[in-house]
């Protein structure tokens, strides 16, 4: 905890980082706490895309919704004394205003969406349909910390993990965010399609930097498999088993460039079955993700 808390300046800039990519594209979430062994399940059949009624308007040809909403940053306080230093630098940061600002001029929605960083006495990250809202938990980031100190990582090594595993789970929300708001048509697995949309987002927009926020990702995905014994739970989450998110998340990277990341392949990271398939896989992913956003985009 006393490393974590001397090395916030680092997380804070980071997170200010994520939200200039944020900017940059998409997305809607469920506890997705890269570290959360038991997920809150959220309703979501509670929610409708309220998108029936978006008007499309035609600009250079293409389709555009009609712009009802704005990403908005909640005013919160935290309840653990522990997190008070935390909350306040990133306030004063304006961490999530800048990220709102910035997705605010990138994307068209259809109704407003909160913003919160917050304690919330568990371990998680989610998208609530129900009031429209992205929350990201500080115990999180703790959790993430502790998880890499626990691989092996020096502290300064663990909370640069951190920081970097951060923007992908905030990109993951995102997309659950999208899915829901723009009422998406998602065919498979929902939680999956969050993971490729951040993945997609962190590759695409942020290039070798992104890159490293999903490779922070499967690590932590990685390091939690070994730490937990498969039952009914995880084979039952709706949540890909932390084994398939780590070799999804290398398929993605390696699929968007093969010959600049066969070291995953070479260094027996990712299996040559699996990897000979990604560039298609990431080609798919890429294409249905820019399909899907295009008319949500401001000019
Ligand atoms: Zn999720």
């Amino acid at each position: 905890m006393t490393s974590f808390r001397r090395n916030k300046f680092n997380l804070i800039v980071v997170l200010g980082v994520l939200m200039f990519v944020l900017a940059c594209m998409c997305p809607t979430d469920r506890n997705d706490g890269a570290g959360s062994s038991e997920p809150e399940s959220v309703d979501k059949e509670s929610s409708s895309a309220d998108v029936e009624d978006a008007d499309n308007d035609a600009v250079d040809g293409k389709k555009r919704n009609e712009d009802k909403g704005d990403f908005i940053v909640e005013r919160t306080t935290v309840d653990n004394p522990n997190f008070e230093n935390l909350d306040r630098e990133i306030k004063e940061a304006k961490v999530l205003e800048k990220a709102a600002d910035k997705l605010n001029r990138t994307l068209i929605l259809p109704h407003d969406i909160a913003l919160r960083t917050k304690d919330c006495g568990t371990v998680n990250a989610f998208y609530d349909p129900k009031d429209n809202s992205i929350t990201f938990c500080y115990e999180l980031m703790v959790h993430l910390f502790k998880l890499y100190k626990s691989d092996g990582n020096s502290d300064a090594e663990a909370n640069e993990r951190m920081n970097k595993a951060i923007n992908f789970i905030f990109l993951h929300e995102l997309g659950h965010a999208l899915i829901d708001s723009y009422g998406l048509p998602i065919t498979a697995n929902e939680e999956d399609a969050a993971d490729r949309c951040s993945s997609f987002i962190c590759i695409e927009e942020m290039g070798d930097e992104g890159v490293e926020w999903v490779v922070a990702a499967a690590e932590a995905f990685y390091i939690q498999s070994k730490n937990r014994q498969i039952g009914k739970g995880s084979l039952s989450d709706e949540h890909l088993l932390e084994e398939q998110r780590f070799f999804n998340s290398l398929c993605m990277i390696y699929g968007s460039n093969p010959s600049k990341y066969g070291g995953f392949v070479e260094e027996g990271f990712l299996p040559k079955e699996r990897a000979v398939k990604c560039p298609a896989e990431y080609a798919k992913t890429a294409k249905a993700w820019e399909t899907l956003l295009e008319p949500w985009r401001k000019d």
